[in-house]
């Protein structure tokens, strides 16, 4: 059960008998600082609205989110942890628009060209100025990115050839340098059915954002050009291949397709729009410790407006995504006010440029508020809302510091269970990792949800599920009570965090 609808009760019971006795009002009974539902359900409903134009990166909806951020960050008694005591953090990005005329793919099979334009045909994936470009060669398949790593010894000769991977790079992003410092001059990934594919073309959006410096490492986006195949360029990539399926082919070992040609050209138009992370600081106790930071991460941008769906809605609200993050920081920030404070500050950071690979994150990671040797840990939530409160949850990362094991005691002392899980550069926490910080990405489930059935769950979770799609809407009867479960988890970590030991780095295994 939560604790902030039960204290409700025992408010409205203690006033009911005073009303019955007629005794005068004493003070308020003492209630444990908690999260406030009603809090997670106004934030998000503005967060979330239509107005914001789904917050896309560099658009004014994203703009006003941040405003919105400061002020509630101002209201609660928060101070601004940006330039000049601001609450800004200037991103400065680059947006690199496709040009479609000038964007597509010839494949070249003995003799016969075809062409692929581009959206139906392929998209190109995120990029930088140095990889948003052209490229072309024979075409060599290598299995996935895990396998290229797993026997870099199997791989085919690739200078001056393209690479057919299966899947993206994800966690293994070292898979990216490995091609590149082979020679190969580009990399289609192989993405298997339309439904997939489509979720990249609605995701990646007209545009393509990276950092103005190009100094600044990037945690998502792989250094070598690339694009991602439609379902029908992937059947003709790999048509004649002796086990290659329709579509999400896997074939056994790296092979040379001899013959086959591919020649991709990139168009794009840039320019600067603005950006901005938030950051909102609240101090420690302890005259010493409070110059370090626990710092909370959550990113306000989404998608923005995008490819429609059927109903004609081009607007990517993102309520899960990550309106619910950023809300539950406030919630947190509101819980700690009134909480007796620790000995560390806390650090609230509202990203933006999450979904554009993670800008905000890796510009904070280049150019820290605090740094690393006074950042004693950073608590990402970023996995959606869940329409129940969670008794399972995921510590991603939580396996590269002490962070971890902090993260399941505290579940194990409420009652819940928890496992720590790679790192992966899908979310905000993983920059932090980059730059030393101990970093965790808190993710509910997969487990059942308290008190139900594993089917109930799943059959709930299926109801709201609208993962980068239109209809990732605030609903008024969406149930917050997940929320406030998910935010009370980070909230008891952030506490012990502050209150406890340091967490440390781990040697990797
Ligand atoms: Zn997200």
């Amino acid at each position: 059960m939560d604790r902030h609808p039960l204290s409700l009760v025992a408010l409205a019971l203690v006033a009911a008998s005073c009303a019955r006795t007629g005794a005068p009002r004493g003070p308020a009974p003492l209630v444990p600082p908690s999260i406030d539902s009603m809090a997670l359900r106004s934030h998000t409903f503005f967060l979330a609205h239509d107005l914001l134009e789904g917050r896309g990166t560099g658009r004014r909806g994203a703009d006003v989110a941040a405003l919105y951020l400061a002020s509630e960050a101002e209201r609660i008694g928060l101070q601004g942890a940006g330039p000049g005591g601001s609450f800004f953090q200037e991103v400065p990005i680059v947006e690199a628009t496709v040009d479609s005329a000038r964007t597509r793919l010839a494949l070249t099979d003995a003799g016969n060209r075809q062409e692929f334009p581009y959206g139906t045909g392929f998209i190109p994936n995120v990029g930088t100025a140095r990889t948003l470009v052209g490229f072309g060669g024979e075409v060599v398949y290598v299995g996935s990115a895990q396998d290229v790593l797993a026997a870099p010894s199997r791989l085919p000769p690739l200078a001056g050839r393209v690479v057919l991977l299966a899947g993206m790079f994800g966690a293994e992003a070292a898979a990216a340098d490995t091609l590149r410092t082979r020679g190969a001059t580009g990399v289609i990934h192989l993405v298997g059915d339309d439904e997939r594919y489509q979720l990249y073309v609605r995701s990646r959006g007209p545009s393509r954002m990276f950092l103005d410096e190009a100094a600044a490492a990037s945690s998502f986006i792989p250094d070598i050009p690339a694009v991602i195949a439609s379902p029908s360029l992937e059947r003709a990539l790999l048509s004649g291949l002796p086990g290659a399926g329709e579509a999400a082919a896997r074939l056994d070992r790296p092979v040379v397709l001899a013959g086959k040609r591919v020649d991709v050209a990139v168009g794009v138009s840039s320019r600067r729009p603005p950006a901005r992370n938030v950051a909102a600081f609240l101090r420690g106790a302890d005259p010493t410790l409070a110059d370090e930071v626990v710092i909370y991460t959550a990113h306000y941008d989404h998608l923005g407006i995008s490819t429609p769906d059927a109903t004609g809605d081009s607007i990517y609200n993102g309520f899960s995504d990550d309106a619910a993050g950023a809300a539950m920081l406030l919630a947190i920030a509101q819980a700690m006010q009134r909480a007796p404070r620790p000995a560390r500050s806390f650090l609230f950071l509202f990203l933006t440029g999450e979904e554009r690979g993670l800008l905000g994150s890796d510009w904070y990671a280049a150019h820290p508020l605090f740094p690393p040797a006074r950042t004693a840990a950073g608590i990402n939530l970023d996995a959606g809302a869940p329409p129940a409160p969670s008794v399972h949850w995921r510590v991603a990362g939580g396996d590269r510091s002490t962070l971890g094991a902090t993260a399941l005691a505290v579940a194990a002392r409420a009652g819940w269970e928890a496992q720590t899980a790679p790192a992966s550069p899908n979310s905000d926490y993983f920059p932090l990792l980059r730059i030393g910080v101990p970093a965790v990405f808190l993710v509910p489930g997969p487990g059942p949800f308290d008190g139900m059935t594993a089917e109930a769950s799943n059959a709930l979770r299926r109801r709201w599920d609208a993962y980068h799609q239109p209809p990732d809407h605030w609903h008024a009867d969406f149930p917050f009570s997940g929320l406030v479960r998910y935010a009370d988890y980070a909230y008891r970590l952030g506490l012990e965090v502050a209150g406890g030991e340091r967490p440390r780095m781990l040697a990797p295994r």
